[in-house]
């Protein structure tokens, strides 16, 4: 060592201390993930969705009904039929009038159901107060109802005390997350009927991810197979252009019903099945 660089040498106490360590921050897996898709399998988003278009079309955003109504009904899916939960929408339409204008549901693309009959959103107000064994009665058509019952009347009771009424209007104004934590903060409302809500009331670019969704990018190799739901609705968030979730939403639904069922997949009508890893797990 020369005599000048000698002198750089750190002397007494400072000579002593250890040079802190350096913490390697751990890697996002969500960014990890994308990155890794990018790497090893190029183009697969945009290939997977051009494919899919090719026999769904280009499904065309469409408002389908009052964000209130809209989280209700979501609120009814769950883990039923839509066909189902539309009979017990109508229910409560029959059972709590509102008198307000009739309105045409517009289901569009991905709606499983045969939609509803036009007709007023019902008095969510009356809803909120019924004696819940009469609100379970009413929508037992739409199967748990004994769950759903208070999970809607919690939730109209919380959009109450925090707006003065019950209007979700004003989710329209804010940002996609803000707007989907606001509704995640409601006891019984995860991301899915969150984003739900959110993509088919105001466009928000937000990725519902239901059982459909979920096989199908699975089989394809879009998200890793052991993501929760929860991480599938992140990894799309971060996988797709804001102007491609709905259409993506749509079509992997579609998919899910018409092409790549859960039993038996008819894999020979699939436009996507050259880069899907369930026919040849080294799909490119
Ligand atoms: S190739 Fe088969 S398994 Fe893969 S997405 Fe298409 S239908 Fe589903």
């Amino acid at each position: 060592m020369t005599a000048s660089a000698d002198r750089l040498k750190p002397r007494g106490k400072a000579a002593a201390k250890a040079p802190a360590k350096r913490r390697r921050r751990k890697p996002d897996p969500i960014k990890a993930w994308v990155r890794r898709l990018d790497r090893t399998r190029p183009g697969l988003v945009r290939d997977t969705l051009d494919g899919l278009a090719t026999i769904h079309g280009h499904p065309e955003w469409q408002r389908r009904l009052d964000p209130t109504s809209e989280l209700i009904l979501t609120i009814l899916t769950q883990n039923t039929a839509d066909v189902n939960a539309e009979k017990a929408f109508e229910a409560l339409r029959a059972t709590y009038p509102s008198g307000l204008p009739r309105v045409a549901h517009q289901p569009g693309a991905g709606w499983g159901g045969v939609g509803l009959s036009e007709g007023a959103p019902p008095d969510w107000d009356a809803v909120a107060h019924a004696p819940l064994p009469e609100l379970v009665d009413v929508i037992r058509p739409g199967g748990l109802a004994p769950q759903k019952a208070p999970r809607i009347q919690a939730t109209l009771l919380r959009i109450l005390a925090e707006r003065g009424d019950y209007s979700l209007e004003f989710l329209g104004a804010m940002a996609p997350l803000d707007a989907r934590a606001w509704l995640t903060s409601i006891d019984g409302i995860g991301r899915k009927t969150a984003s739900v809500l959110l993509l088919f009331s105001f466009d928000h670019p937000l990725m519902p991810v239901d059982r459909h969704v979920e096989r199908v990018s699975k089989r394809i190799g879009l998200i890793p197979a052991k993501a929760t739901a929860d991480d599938a609705h992140e990894l799309y968030l971060a996988m797709l252009d804001p102007g491609d979730v709905h259409e993506a939403h749509v079509n992997l639904i579609r998919h899910g019903r018409v092409v790549c069922h859960a039993q038996r997949p008819s894999c020979e009508l699939c436009p996507v099945r050259g880069r899907c890893r369930f026919v040849d797990p080294k799909a490119p």
